[in-house]
């Protein structure tokens, strides 16, 4: 027998107790050896209802552990990045471990790539229910320096993509009046960053995008939502996280004093996807230790 208690699923044998009634005095002595009761009433459920998403950039870092989270909660995972081999491994390491997942390689700064891409994938799916835009690059340097290249490389893949996906993705999820999309942003389009003014113009206009879009499909049910990492642990801050120096210097302006892991922002996203999230939309969450406020 399951309850419902303050919005947490609390299971329930013989004798029960819920979280409700747990004491809320907050001396109280803890209950030894913890009591799984206990544990269970504060344990999250997310409901998925056996949906599909794609997520771009999905072969490494953040995307990876947004696929490896939806997954596990039962979704259908279309996984997205440049090279095959990374969609591939990821979505081959999903299915082994009794998940449903494949791998698309499609380079999203190219939109005609993405329009093939989505029409093959909505004949294939009979629904597409979340869209996470996360494939992201950075072509970091001073603007006097910076190249019409690192502009438009940047902008392409990291903003003109969410355009095209959102664009061919969206309708059927319009159609069908449920729908989840989250952008993957950055502390960076939150608050500008010296040496990024391809990056955070890209991150800013999705920002806008976001919450634009969150207007458009408010009536039909289609949410969409920004998250705004700060300095997380993947391929793209190596040369960061790695360098003393450096480190130490950015670790100053977070304060809670250490590098986000790629399951701080994964867990979030996975959230707005779910049925839960429902009533929150146009919103942007910043996951980076507490830089942003
Ligand atoms: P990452 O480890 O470098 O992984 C990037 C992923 O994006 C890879 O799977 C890559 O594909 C894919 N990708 C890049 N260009 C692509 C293209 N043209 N077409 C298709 N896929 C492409 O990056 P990350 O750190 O996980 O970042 C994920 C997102 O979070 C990005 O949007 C980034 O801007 C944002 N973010 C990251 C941080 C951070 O601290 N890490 C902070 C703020 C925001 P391949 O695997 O095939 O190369």
């Amino acid at each position: 027998m399951r309850t419902a208690s303050l919005g947490f699923t609390t299971p329930m044998r013989g004798n029960s107790r819920t979280a409700a009634s747990l004491p809320l005095d907050r001396n109280a002595p803890l209950p030894s050896p913890v009591d799984p009761l206990f544990l269970a009433g504060f344990r999250t459920m997310l409901t998925f209802n056996h949906r599909t998403a794609l997520v771009t950039g999905a072969g490494r870092g953040i995307g990876k552990a947004i696929a490896e989270v939806l997954a596990r909660h039962g979704v259908t995972v279309i996984c997205v990045s440049k090279s095959a081999d990374s969609c591939g491994a990821v979505a081959a390491a999903i299915t082994a471990a009794g998940g449903r997942a494949k791998a698309l390689a499609v380079d999203v700064a190219d939109g005609a790539a993405i329009a093939a891409a989505a029409d093959s994938l909505l004949k294939e799916f009979p629904a597409i229910d979340i869209l996470v835009n996360n494939a992201g690059i950075t072509r970091d340097g001073l603007l006097f320096r910076m190249s019409d290249a690192d502009w438009n490389d940047v902008i392409s893949t990291n903003l003109t993509s969410c355009f095209h996906w959102t664009k061919l993705l969206a309708r059927p999820m319009t159609r069908a009046r449920w729908g989840r999309i989250v952008n993957i942003t950055s502390v960076s389009g939150v608050m500008g960053n010296a040496g990024q003014a391809n990056y955070s113009a890209a991150k800013a206009g999705m920002i806008g995008l976001t919450k634009t879009l969150a207007r458009e499909f408010s009536a039909r049910s289609v949410t969409v939502n920004a998250v705004a990492p700060g300095f997380i642990k993947t391929d793209m801050t190596n040369e960061f996280v790695n360098n003393p120096e450096a480190s130490a210097r950015i670790l100053e302006a977070v304060p809670l004093k250490r590098f986000g892991e790629s399951a701080d922002v994964a867990n979030l996203a996975a959230y707005l996807c779910s049925e839960e999230a429902g009533y929150i939309t146009g919103q942007v969450f910043n996951v980076d230790g507490g830089m942003a406020m």
